[in-house]
């Protein structure tokens, strides 16, 4: 039988809305493409929108001494030099510009006295650098955004999943999906498609990522021929709620430590000195007392090691809890109210105020918080060409953490928000001049077929068929026990085992109900795409045989010299996911120069103390 399916022109479609997307479609309109911006979720209503601390820029508002010099070390010395530099160089060069951009489009950031924009601070980034509008940044960049977007014309198709990417020669001609509405399918024919659809965390039980997060667009983009790089680099954040359980995982922004809040354990002590790295220790106060004199006197610069990049300080938290130093709910204290005042965090901090208040009955100006770890962000993902996007399929453009090779083996904080629209706005530009060389695609009605095929069959399959959400919640046991903050080998295996029986059961499953607003359905869809994710994560992570940035393997708990120039390539070849190691570019010699000698690797054995704790 041969289904019917709604067919839509376009030169550009943009799959995505959060940042990026949003940024890389007003770019492709203003160069003339015909611009549709396709998403899964409500227009407005993106992932970005929860991003809390910041944008990171070098802006030099609060600190004249920074640099996009400095900004490009801090990214790559945090990214355990595992970044792209190129990607790191234009990021750092380009964010300041980005920034003032959206002010000129309408966003109201936190003000210093002098009426600049406010930057503060944030782990592993050496001066004040975010901009910020409280603790709900994300917000206004996506409201910002938006509004600049619809101004600007371009077509938004909201509450449309898309399935499949459709291509012809190797290059892609477009994409096909359902309305999630109404269950009807969708093609869309485009000279090029720009993919930001975001990362996966949504494969783990505690993660601090939306409903979204399934990871669509890296398996639509491997599916389609393309390549992905370093997928065992997933970032768990240190501060995340550990209860009630219903909400574990959400976030509790790194700005609560930028701001003043210190991380402690069951016996009062501030335990991140004991876990400076050598690496950082010229950077970072050694002692409470400088620490403190730090927050009291910024003229001093030093740091505090509760501001240590991402990886170090959510080892540290695992490594307490797992030698019985932990809080009665499994996590560490993050206590602001003995440092500042009431409203002083209402002001700075209101989300985290009114989110504790609400979801824990906790006043955080009274009460220290309990925090503990959650999958956050994917720094690998797909691999993209750093001046245009452009990924290695002909017609298929990247940005936003669905890409990969900005942030290198670990993140920093507010380096996404900027990578978004320094990169958003970078796809646009190369899916626009793309398709400005193209004639109109035609779509190949036996592809369309088969993909209408594959999002029905759920509906056809008998009794006996799985249920989406046991399948659904094993992937996630699976992912949170063997794929976690420490791995092993061993672990490892067993994920990969777990995954392959989880894809054989996936194949059968079932759903009830009818097309028009079915989770079910949705997720059973989604299912495809965790399970190519989880396996492309897992797999990485076994080869990686060495510790680095966001990667921790208890049996190869150092890093490796050589691990250390090489990226972990996947593709898909006849079917199986193929992996295979290839040489990192070098930066040149005048941005080598700012990097120094020193190699920061977040190697778990180097944190005094930690050794024995980091697996038990
Ligand atoms: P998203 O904003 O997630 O957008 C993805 C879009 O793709 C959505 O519109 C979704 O509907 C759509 N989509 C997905 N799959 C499909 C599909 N199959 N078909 C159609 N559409 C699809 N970073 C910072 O730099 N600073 C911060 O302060 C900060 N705070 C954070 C706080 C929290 C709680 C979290 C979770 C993250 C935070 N981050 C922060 C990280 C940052 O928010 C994200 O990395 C970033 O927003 C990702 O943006 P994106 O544009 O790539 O994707």
């Amino acid at each position: 039988m041969t289904e019917s399916v709604q067919r839509l022109e376009y030169d550009v479609v943009v799959i995505g809305a959060g940042g990026a997307g949003i940024r890389a479609a007003i770019e492709a309109s203003a160069q003339g493409a015909r611009t549709a911006l396709v998403c899964k979720s409500l227009f407005g209503k993106a992932h970005t929108v929860m991003a809390e601390g910041g944008i990171a820029a070098a802006l030099r508002n609060v600190w004249q001494e920074d640099s996009w010099q400095v900004h490009f070390r801090d990214t790559m010395r945090g990214g355990k030099l595992l970044n792209n530099w190129r990607m790191a160089q234009l990021h750092a060069q380009e964010s300041p510009d980005r920034v003032l951009e959206l002010e000129e489009w309408g966003a109201l950031f936190d003000r210093t006295k002098d009426g600049l924009i406010l930057q503060r601070d944030f782990g592993g980034h050496r001066y004040a650098r975010l901009a910020h509008v409280g603790d709900r940044t994300g917000l206004e960049m996506i409201r910002t955004l938006q509004q600049h977007a619809v101004h600007k014309g371009i077509d938004v198709h909201m509450e449309c999943t898309i399935q499949r990417l459709l291509t012809a020669d190797g290059a892609v001609t477009g994409c096909a999906g359902y309305w999630r509405q109404t269950g009807e399918l969708v093609a869309f024919g485009a000279k090029a498609v720009v993919l930001a659809t975001g990362g996966v965390g949504k494969a783990w039980k505690i993660t601090s990522n939306s409903w979204e997060y399934t990871g669509d667009g890296i398996a639509m983009a491997l599916d389609a021929g393309a390549d992905l790089i370093d997928m065992e680099m997933t970032q768990f954040h240190p501060t995340g709620m550990v209860w009630p359980a219903s909400v574990r995982g959400i976030l509790v922004t790194e700005g609560v430590r930028g701001d003043g809040g210190t991380l402690k354990n069951s016996e009062g002590r501030r335990f991140m000195f004991d876990y400076i790295p050598d690496f950082f220790r010229a950077d970072t106060a050694d002692t409470e007392r400088e620490a403190d004199a730090w927050y009291e006197d910024k003229v001093n610069n030093r740091r505090t090691p509760d501001l240590l990049p991402r990886d170090e300080v959510a080892r540290a938290i695992n490594a307490e809890v797992k030698a019985g130093r932990g809080s009665p709910h499994g996590g560490v204290f993050l206590d602001i109210a003995s440092r500042r005042s009431a409203d002083y965090i209402r002001r700075r901090l209101p989300s985290m105020y009114h989110q504790f208040k609400e979801l824990a009955d906790v006043d955080i100006t009274a009460t220290a918080m309990e925090v503990g770890p959650t999958l956050h962000y994917i720094m690998g993902g797909v691999r993209v060409e750093p001046d245009t996007a452009a990924t290695t399929v002909p017609g298929l453009f990247a940005a936003g953490e669905v890409a990969a090779g900005m942030h290198g083996a670990n993140r920093l904080g507010g380096n996404s928000l900027s990578d978004l629209l320094v990169f958003g706005r970078r796809a646009g530009l190369g899916a626009a001049a793309y398709a400005s060389r193209r004639p109109a695609p035609a779509l190949d009605d036996a592809q369309l077929q088969a993909a209408a095929r594959d999002i029905l069959a759920p509906f056809a399959r008998d009794e006996s068929g799985e249920d989406p959400y046991q399948l659904h919640e094993r992937l996630q046991s699976t992912m949170q026990a063997n794929v976690g903050i420490v791995r092993t080998a061993g672990e490892l295996e067993q994920a990969l085992r777990d995954i392959e029986r989880l894809r054989a059961r996936a194949a059968t499953v079932r759903v009830k109900g009818g097309r028009t607003y079915n989770p079910g359905w949705n997720l059973a869809l989604d299912l495809g795409a965790m399970l190519t994710c989880a396996e492309a994560v897992t797999r990485s992570a076994l080869r990686r045989t060495e510790s680095r940035g966001g990667h921790t393997r208890a049996d190869h708990p150092k890093a490796d010299k050589e691990w250390g120039k090489k990226n972990i390539v996947t593709q898909r070849r006849d079917g199986v996911l193929v992996l295979a190691e290839e040489p990192i570019p070098q930066p040149p010699p005048e941005l080598q120069a700012l990097l120094g000698d020193d190699v920061p690797t977040g190697a778990a054995a180097t944190a005094t103390g930690a050794k024995e704790a980091v697996r038990s």
